[in-house]
């Protein structure tokens, strides 16, 4: 655990990323704080799959670490600390404190724009935050979609709607690499990458069991959801993620400590 220079920002760093020491009331926190700033602060989350991304992609890794604040959104992440003796308070997955966070938020007065997923999607995701919670304040909502000739006009949408927080779902490390090519354009306080939250809010995509979820099973729930898509990033990216961690652990002399 170190300080990184920033006032009372404390990181461990694994595989070269460096992650935020914080649990999930301390990120929703962070999320009203930064709001309150003048400049725009990006927040970006990691878990296994992101670790494996940043260790080919060395752009990829140098945007997260270029993030304001960087959680851990994997169990993966969680105890592949520990394997440096370090500890994180657990990881923070946005499909379960989305709903609480927005309460928070709509305390606070604070308004959401929803960027990302196909068509629909963030509105559905919207909607459905929205019943639950009357004051919440989501000004705008935008699909994933777009090619790079239409990003000035989104931006441009975006601005228009005056959000405190942008919350992006494209997925890594198209989000990452978007919010940190945009982040100066939006006049967001907040720019927040949430993969592919908008798909779980809006429920269209289904979440396993509780018991599974909590246990760090959420990749198996995931993978039988859509199998296609994702055998490849769970099943090969795991077992990779894991023998990465011990040959950087036990058999090469690189130095991955807090
Ligand atoms: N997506 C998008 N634009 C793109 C590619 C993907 O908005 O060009 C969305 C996709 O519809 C999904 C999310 O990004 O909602 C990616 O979800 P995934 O589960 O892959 O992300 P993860 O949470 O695992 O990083």
């Amino acid at each position: 655990m170190a300080a990184n220079g920033e006032e009372q920002r404390q990181t461990v760093s694994l595989l070269g990323v460096n992650i935020d020491v914080v649990d999930t009331a301390g990120l929703c926190q962070k999320l009203v704080d930064f709001s309150a700033e003048e400049s725009t602060r990006t927040v970006m989350y990691v878990n296994a799959d992101c670790m494996l991304i940043s260790q080919k992609n060395v752009k990829y890794r140098q945007t997260l670490n270029g993030a304001d604040l960087i959680y851990a959104d994997g169990v993966g992440v969680v105890h592949g600390v520990k394997l440096w003796g370090q500890t994180l308070p657990g990881r923070s997955t946005a499909a379960d404190f989305m709903p609480d966070f927005c309460r928070t938020f709509a305390g606070k007065g604070l308004k959401l724009f929803f960027l990302g997923a196909a068509e629909g999607v963030a509105r559905e995701a919207a909607n459905k935050l929205q019943q639950d919670i009357p004051d919440l304040q989501i000004v705008g909502t935008h699909h994933g979609y777009f090619t790079p000739e239409e990003n000035e006009s989104v931006v441009a949408e975006i601005n228009e709607t005056k959000p405190d927080i942008v919350v992006v779902g494209f997925g890594a490390p198209r989000q990452e690499f978007w919010i940190e090519q945009n982040a100066e354009q939006l006049e967001a306080a907040v720019v927040w990458g949430v993969g592919g939250l908008f798909d779980f809010l809006s429920g269209r995509t289904k979440r396993g069991p509780q018991w599974l979820l909590d246990h760090g099973f959420e990749w198996l729930c995931r993978l039988f959801t859509e199998p296609r898509r994702l055998w490849r990033r769970y099943l090969v990216g795991n077992t990779k993620f894991v023998l990465i961690l011990l040959r950087h652990r036990y058999f090469s002399k690189v130095s991955i400590s807090s």
